[in-house]
């Protein structure tokens, strides 16, 4: 198979070796008899996701000392360019844009190879998108800060550079539950991975250590299409084995709970797994709280059930205590296994894909529309001091992952937290949602508008 290739270019001391260092690990092999590629240049190996490429740094091409770009050797760059799907150019964040960035600009410009915009030296995230706006005005685009010593910003990069690779990846075609596996250290999340892959296990995409905070596992679960069930994919994101990796450097208890934020972001469904031993501790409530402000949704997997003593009340004690300390996900479902017997592991999967389902989910305006008229008949809106009741207009759902649904109302302060909490109980009670959090969005409508609203949402009632 014929590699893609991404050609590095910018001018001297940008940071193009540092940044392809940082694309191909250092163990990757440096290439010279890939079929298809020019004997006389350096090309290196690397990966992003489940992408394989080659990348060559055309600096060496063009400068040999700190002159200009000189058109003789621009002959060099231009065959490079040639075998490449998309180009990086590099340029400094700290010395912001110097004449040579902009003529390099102005000549990729002319080239039909894509061309990404990496600005180096961007360590620190505020100043990085200062930094880097410096550059729209070279005109490729939008500038992407990164820093090759630190590899922060270079995901982004990379997110969008394999997007121009060419050859379709056939495992992104099939449809793919996305979970995120979180927890503090030794709860028992590589456990847990193990015994949900088991010998189904399929795919271990490529990670590269330096670049990525998290390692992807494909799992195919069989269907059954006796009982009409059909088979499914997961990419199931493990943030545990890329700390055990790292221990060494951090010390066993290190908790990247930035790398945690960052699967929560990835993910369709989290799993959140708490240790029975322990309890939840302040750690899990952390994640507990981006899990429902990323409007992910979640399964609360109880692990080392195997490891309590216990009668007939302490799952149900259990259950409570965890309920209430894990308040910001107590719409999800929570499930006690073992990883080390296997208990319960293979249900994991069934509320995995009820929580997806529930994300997912649309429900009809009208519909809605009958829960908000029976919670109001029930319970109507407050009346503020000056006589003054909140109405409720209509209701629809504007969205999905998470179900989002917006309230047209006369104005959105006369309705207190506690009313709002009423509303969304009733929705949870009506129309379920479990497993996924559910947004309201409360907006304003002055009476006038309102006409024109309902025409445009024919099926809506007024409540
Ligand atoms: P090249 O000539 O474009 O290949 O640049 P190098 O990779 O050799 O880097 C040039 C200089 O910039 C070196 O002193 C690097 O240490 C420094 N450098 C490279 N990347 C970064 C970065 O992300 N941040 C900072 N602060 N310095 C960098
Ligand atoms: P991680 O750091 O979250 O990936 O946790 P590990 O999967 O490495 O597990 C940490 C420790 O807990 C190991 O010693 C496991 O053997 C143990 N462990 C994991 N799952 C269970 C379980 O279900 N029951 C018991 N008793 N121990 C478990």
């Amino acid at each position: 198979m014929v590699l893609p290739i991404v050609a590095i270019i910018g001018r001297p001391n940008v940071g193009k070796s540092t940044i392809v260092n940082r694309l191909s690990s250092a163990t990757d092999a440096i290439v010279h008899d890939e079929p298809g590629v020019t004997r006389d240049r350096t090309y290196r190996q690397a990966f992003w996701q489940d992408r394989d490429y080659l990348v060559v740094d055309t600096g060496g091409l063009i400068f040999n000392d700190d002159t200009e770009f000189l058109p003789l050797i621009r002959e060099q760059v231009m065959a490079a360019l040639a075998e490449a799907s998309v180009a990086v150019l590099v340029v400094d964040g700290q010395t912001g844009p110097m004449p040579a960035d902009q003529e390099i600009a102005d000549w990729l410009r002319q080239h039909p190879v894509p061309v990404l915009l990496a600005v180096n030296k961007c360590e620190s995230p505020q100043q990085g998108i200062i930094q880097a706006s410096q550059f729209w005005e070279l005109g490729l685009g939008e500038p992407f800060p990164v820093s090759g010593i630190h590899g922060s910003g270079t995901g982004e990069l990379l997110d969008q550079l394999i997007t121009y690779l060419p050859g379709v990846d056939t495992l992104t075609d099939v449809p793919e539950t996305r979970v995120a596996i979180v927890g503090r250290p030794n709860v028992g999340k590589s456990s847990l991975l193990n015994a949900l892959t088991g010998e189904n296990r399929s795919i271990v995409s490529s990670i590269s250590g330096t670049t990525r905070d998290a390692i992807d596992m494909l799992v195919e679960r069989p269907g059954d299409p006796e009982k009409g069930i059909e088979s499914k994919n997961y990419r199931l994101i493990d943030t545990a084995g890329i700390r055990k990796k790292k221990s060494v450097e951090y010390g066993p208890e290190f908790f990247g709970i930035n790398r945690a934020f960052k699967a929560i972001r990835r993910s369709d469904v989290v799993l959140l797994v708490i240790d029975a031993l322990d309890g939840v501790t302040e750690q899990d409530q952390k994640l507990a709280g981006r899990i429902a402000e990323e409007g992910r949704a979640a399964v609360i997997v109880v692990n080392k059930w195997d490891a309590i003593e216990k009668d007939s009340n302490t799952i149900y004690e259990y259950q409570k205590t965890i309920q209430d300390r894990l308040y910001f996900v107590e719409w999800a479902q929570m499930i006690f296994v073992s990883a080390l017997t296997g208990q319960r592991a293979e249900k994991i999967l069934d509320l995995v894909d009820a929580a997806a389902f529930e994300h997912q989910r649309r429900v009809t305006t009208s519909v809605i529309n009958e829960v908000l008229q029976e919670a109001v008949s029930w319970h109507s809106p407050p009346t503020n001091r000056q006589g003054r009741q909140g109405k409720i207009y209509y209701g629809t759902q504007v969205t999905s992952q998470p179900p989002t649904i917006a309230l047209f109302v006369n104005e959105p302060k006369r309705f207190n937290d506690n009313y709002r909490r009423y509303i969304e109980r009733q929705f949870r009670q009506q129309l379920g949602f479990t497993g996924t959090p559910v947004r309201l969005l409360w907006r304003g409508k002055k009476s006038r508008d309102l006409d024109d609203a309902q025409i445009n949402t024919n099926r809506a009632t007024r409540v």
